[in-house]
């Protein structure tokens, strides 16, 4: 194989290489992480997203993709989760292996962060569900293909916070970015910047989940642990860089005053990536922990 020419097969997934000569034009994507780059004749140069300190680039070296690609090796699965909520996963695993929500208000539905791969059948489900008014992601990890489920669904906005404009590596009209440390977008759902694993890291609460007691939906921060009953709070998780004790406080004074009874995270482990019940009393004792350990 000629180098630099192409075709690594990695995890079932057939994936081109940087350089890749065969490659063509595309959006890409990058493997190890799922974010998608503007439309180019070929991969780019590199993925700011994984050589930043907080992630990082593949054992193999840069990776690329397409979404044409992807569709053939891929699929998404949307799964009832609670009343008025579905899950979005990729399988098998693609990129970080984050999963995505739709979350269902009377005024129309918002797609809490996001998968790196959407298809037809994909776009057929959600519609039977309502379609995608709004979108809210978490933070640059989850940012992926926004622009494609946008565009599928209206040019739906984006809600991301001003301070991660940097890291959004395919700009776009659809993109919004707001400022200060809360807003509220479609369906009076608040969007709260914390901060923390992020500079503009942002969490949304949904007051009508778990029964009307309210869903945290964390992504990555509070991240739920193996053990549901504890969470944590990293600046790299994948490289176990953890946070201060001043930005841990701040996060959690971000969080102290929302209602909710439920934590909804970004990943399904052990159990199901969700702290059914008491979620606030377990992010208030995680946090102590933590500030304990790090203090000495
Ligand atoms: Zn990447
Ligand atoms: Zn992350």
């Amino acid at each position: 194989m000629r180098d630099g020419s192409i075709v690594a097969a990695i995890g079932g997934l057939t994936a081109l290489q940087a350089g890749g000569a065969e490659a063509g034009k595309a959006a890409y994507l990058c493997v190890t992480c799922g974010t998608q780059y503007p439309e180019s004749d070929g991969p780019p140069k590199g993925c700011p997203i994984c050589e930043d300190e907080r992630q990082y680039v593949g054992p193999d070296g840069q990776e690329w993709t397409t979404l044409e690609r992807l569709r053939a090796t891929h699929k998404v699965v949307v799964k009832p989760e609670e009343e008025g909520l579905h899950s979005i996963n990729v399988e098998p695993k693609f990129g970080i292996g984050q999963r995505a929500f739709l979350i269902r208000t009377p005024a129309g539905n918002v797609l809490w962060d996001c998968v790196g791969l959407i298809d037809d059948a994909t776009i057929a489900r959600v519609r039977e569900l309502g379609g995608i008014a709004e979108i809210a992601i978490s933070h640059p990890h989850y940012y992926t293909t926004m622009v494609e489920w946008s565009r599928a669904f209206g040019n739906a906005p984006i809600h991301i916070h001003e301070a991660e404009r940097p890291w959004v590596m395919r700009p776009d009209p659809c993109v919004r970015f707001w400022q200060g440390e809360r807003t509220t977008i479609l369906g009076g759902l608040p969007l709260i910047r914390t901060g923390g694993h992020f500079e503009g890291y942002q969490v949304l609460l949904w007051p009508a989940g778990a029964g009307g007691r309210g869903a945290l939906m964390a992504g990555d921060q509070p991240q739920i642990c193996m053990d549901p009953k504890q969470v944590s709070f990293m600046w790299s998780y994948p490289n176990f860089i953890p946070l201060n004790a001043p930005t841990i406080r701040h996060v959690m004074s971000c969080l102290e005053p929302l209602e909710y009874d439920r934590i909804y995270g970004a990943f399904v482990v052990r159990g199901k990536g969700v702290v059914p019940t008491r979620g606030k009393e377990v992010v208030r004792r995680s946090a102590d922990r933590y500030l304990r350990a790090i203090q000495g």
